[in-house]
């Protein structure tokens, strides 16, 4: 089930460090170590797969309940869900992610007590 060799399996197992937003039984949620925004989350199943399609339904259903929880939280009116799958799609590290990005507007913070790295 889990990679010896991936990064994001290793951030599940807490082998790498991470800033943990959310974890239950099939999600993992952090922050992106290179933010494009502040507060850019990752939201990833533990079930490791590479791409959306190696990744169990019942694992797929509970991710964007967690994405959408973040983007409340973050407290941002704009923001990006991205999800990228092979090379030519960006795709980098190979373990299902979806990228939650705020994008705060000049008049907007991020919520109150949301983390930045
Ligand atoms: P991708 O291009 O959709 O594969 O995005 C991979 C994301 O993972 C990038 O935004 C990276 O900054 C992020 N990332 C890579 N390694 C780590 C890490 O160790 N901690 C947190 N985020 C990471």
């Amino acid at each position: 089930m889990a990679s010896t060799a991936c990064i994001f399996c290793k951030i599940v197992k807490g082998e790498i460090p991470s800033f943990k937003l959310f974890e239950n039984d099939k999600v993992f949620a952090f922050l992106d170590i290179q933010p494009l925004s502040r507060g850019h989350a990752l939201v990833i199943p533990k079930f490791h797969g590479a791409k959306l399609t190696d990744i169990p339904d019942e694992d797929l259903r509970e991710i964007l309940p967690v994405a959408k929880k973040l983007a409340q939280v973050s407290g941002a009116e704009n923001f990006n869900i991205l999800q990228n799958n092979g090379r030519i799609a960006h795709q980098v590290v190979d373990h299902v992610h979806f990228h939650m990005i705020p994008k705060p507007n000049e008049t907007e913070g991020l919520g109150v007590g949301w983390p930045t790295q």
